[in-house]
């Protein structure tokens, strides 16, 4: 398995000041399984739902090249539910409701042919599981991981644990400050690097993502969206990007991690453009290669 994923699935209950949208498919591993797809198979997903989740999503994903063995489906039990409303300038987001349902008792098994993967991408879930994971998989080349503030204000000593083991922490500006206790966002980051990651991915919703690695800085703007409809996601497909052109190149050279901003970036401005998955279930290789090319001219400028 080149990429193993794990994190949430669930049934999401969006709303936004212009839609509401109940029960429909989310959860951070879905999103991060979707995005990386485009770039690289098969890709091994971990996770749990309740035999409430939709079958055809079940199915989408396998046809899509993601290796089904590690998710576990419940009978009887219900899958994660999380309620989230935006106000009107989309960048702030309020969490109506976490029912952790399936995910109270989960114990991720990784399926032996999981094992060995070259790289894991660990979805925001409880930190003590993203730990369950990497002690089960051997000598991964790289670790990205992601969390929320959740997370971060219940479980911050599992997350110190599991940021020990990680080498990519992606997360937003909220989150950085959270973690690292510090209100400027470099110092922040810089703080994150002395606690484990070798590499920070600060993302800054509309403002774009800065990569921090110890002594060098890249930003990326995000794409010029006029119509955001549901900025759910986002940050995962972000990291499905990141990942998936990761494990596709095989190559984690600071030039090759800044190519991976600018994809993530790229699957991240199209996942807001509609509601839920709806967006990033129905999008192309040239479809992303035309606007990762787009990134470019965004901040292209001469010196004479
Ligand atoms: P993002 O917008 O990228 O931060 O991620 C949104 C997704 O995270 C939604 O689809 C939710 O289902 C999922 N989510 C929200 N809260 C949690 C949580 N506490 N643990 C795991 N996943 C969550």
């Amino acid at each position: 398995m080149n990429l193993l994923v794990v994190g949430s699935i669930a049934l999401d209950t969006i709303e936004t000041p212009f839609a509401k949208v109940g029960e429909t498919p989310g959860g951070s591993a879905l999103y991060i399984s979707i995005s990386a797809s485009y770039f690289t198979k098969p890709i091994g997903l971990v996770g749990v739902v309740g035999d409430d989740f939709p079958g055809d999503v079940i199915e989408e994903l396998r046809n899509r090249g993601v290796d089904l063995r590690g998710l576990q489906i419940i009978n009887g039990a219900k899958t994660f539910r999380w309620g989230g409303k935006y106000h009107y300038d989309m960048n702030t987001r309020e969490t109506l409701f976490t029912y952790l349902n399936v995910f109270a008792d989960f114990n991720p098994a990784i399926p032996d042919e999981f094992k060995s993967s070259r790289y894991v991408c660990l979805g925001n879930i409880d930190p003590g599981l993203q730990m369950k994971v990497l002690k089960q998989v051997r000598n991964p080349k790289l670790v990205i991981a992601d969390t929320m503030n959740f997370w971060i204000e219940r479980k911050y000593d599992e997350l110190l644990e599991t940021l020990k083991y990680v080498d990519v922490l992606i997360v937003n500006d909220a989150e950085a400050r959270q973690i690292a206790m510090e209100p400027n966002l470099i110092k922040a980051g810089k703080k994150i690097l002395k606690l484990g990651p070798d590499v920070v991915v600060i993302k800054k919703g509309e403002h774009g993502a800065v990569l921090i690695i110890d002594g060098t800085i890249f930003t990326a703007p995000a794409y010029p969206i006029e119509s955001i409809q549901d900025p759910t996601g986002a940050g995962d497909s972000f990291a499905g990007g990141f990942a998936g052109w990761i494990a596709k190149t095989d190559d984690i050279s600071e030039e090759n991690l800044r190519k991976a901003v600018i994809y993530g970036s790229a699957i991240a401005s199209f996942c807001v453009e509609d509601f839920g998955i709806s967006k990033i279930r129905n999008l192309s290789w040239d479809k992303i290669q035309e606007r990762f090319i787009a990134f470019r001219e965004l901040t292209r400028f001469e010196i004479k």
